[in-house]
């Protein structure tokens, strides 16, 4: 079969041919249809990150993925060959308490590996081999966005640990929140725009933040959708005195994670997503005014990474609910969908004003 191969830490990527996998008693085999492309691969392409399986020479890449179920099990009947499924990418150390509870995105042995990213291969390949555990099955109705499905589980993830902050706070009976808890998005690529999308869904008053100007398909995306749009070239004063309860970093910038906490309302909590350049140059910041206000204002910053199963599924159904109130609004962000031949230019540079560039895999006719 045909698939995209790494060899980090040296840079680049070829389209080889290599053995399909072999099928163990119990698994599925599923043929690609389509994987999206985020910053996560171009770092791997580069050479900065990513780590072949045990003994293997590359890594197939690739984690956000939809494919096509070609050869069920009888003990799975629940997968039938044609059936689309997203499979999760983190793989569990088997001995840590939350791997063992199939919460892998908190593994505590730093053991586990990720599909495509760290010490097992990953879909951008004609075909994959998994177990059902893995798998999520989704509605044929939901295959031309279910391509960000994986990143959207993501957003879930980070949503909900930010959400579970703030409800740490005892609610007030009958003394309701005047007006709607206020949150903040840093970043517009798809990661931010997800959770944008997700964040007006859960009743949120949106602002999202970026560099890019007004005449950009994410400003009108926020604009559909009610959510406001801030160019903060300038600085951070363009967002004028408003304070948030949620901030949801996805820019992957030390200086706008800083520029970002000071924009944190009493009680507030900012969950970063994004992974900065641990090599970059060191940001001067104002320490004790951002921890005093932390202290003082009961506030809390938190990391998020990964998704568990549980939040594909949350996600699958939000993909249902975003599609049903702004149709077309997810499919819009997917701004391309190149052949895999084309992986060159699509893995060895970032189109510019790209949102979601996928690649079409295999028997992957694209969903038109
Ligand atoms: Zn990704
Ligand atoms: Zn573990």
């Amino acid at each position: 079969m045909r698939a995209l191969v790494v060899r980090p830490p040296v840079p680049g990527v070829e389209l080889v041919d290599c053995p399909a996998p072999e099928r163990p008693a119990g698994s599925i085999r599923v043929a690609v249809r389509e994987c999206g492309v985020c910053g996560t691969d171009h770092d791997i392409v580069e050479g900065k990150y990513g780590r072949p399986p045990d003994g293997a020479s590359f890594l197939i890449l690739g984690h956000e993925n939809l494919g096509v179920v070609r050869e069920g099990d009888p003990a799975a009947p629940e997968f039938a060959p044609g059936d689309l499924v997203v499979a999760t990418v983190r793989r569990g150390c088997g001995r840590c308490r939350f791997c063992l509870a199939n919460r892998s995105d908190f593994c505590e042995t730093d053991a586990f590996t990720e599909r495509g990213i760290r010490g097992a291969h990953g879909y951008m390949a004609e075909e994959y081999v998994e177990t059902p555990d893995y798998l999520v099955r989704v509605p044929a109705g939901l295959g031309p966005i279910a391509v960000l499905l994986e990143p959207l589980s993501v957003v879930e993830k980070a949503i909900d640990q930010g959400q579970r902050v703030l409800d740490r706070k005892e609610p007030t009976p009958g003394h309701p929140r005047p007006e709607a808890a206020r949150a903040l998005v840093a970043g517009t690529g798809a990661i931010g725009m997800l959770a944008a999308l997700l964040l007006v869904i859960r009743g949120y008053d949106v602002t999202a933040v970026d560099r890019r100007g007004e005449d950009t398909f994410a400003a009108r995306l926020l604009g559909r959708i009610g959510a406001k749009h801030v160019d903060v070239a300038a600085g951070f004063g363009a967002v004028g005195a408003r304070r948030f309860d949620l901030i949801v970093e996805a820019a992957g910038s030390t200086a706008v994670d800083f520029s970002s906490i000071d924009r944190l309302g009493p009680n507030g909590v900012i969950v970063l997503t994004g992974i900065p350049d641990a090599t970059e140059r060191p940001v001067p910041v104002p320490g004790g005014q951002i921890f005093r206000d932390l202290v003082l204002g009961n506030q809390a910053i938190v990391g998020s990474v990964n998704a568990n199963r549980t939040y594909f599924e949350t996600g699958l159904e939000d993909l249902g609910r975003i599609e049903e109130r702004w149709p077309g609004a997810l499919a819009s962000m997917i701004t391309s969908r190149r052949p895999i031949e084309s992986y060159r230019e699509v893995l060895l540079s970032a189109a510019p004003g790209a949102v979601k560039t996928v690649l079409t895999i295999g028997v992957g006719a694209p969903p038109s």
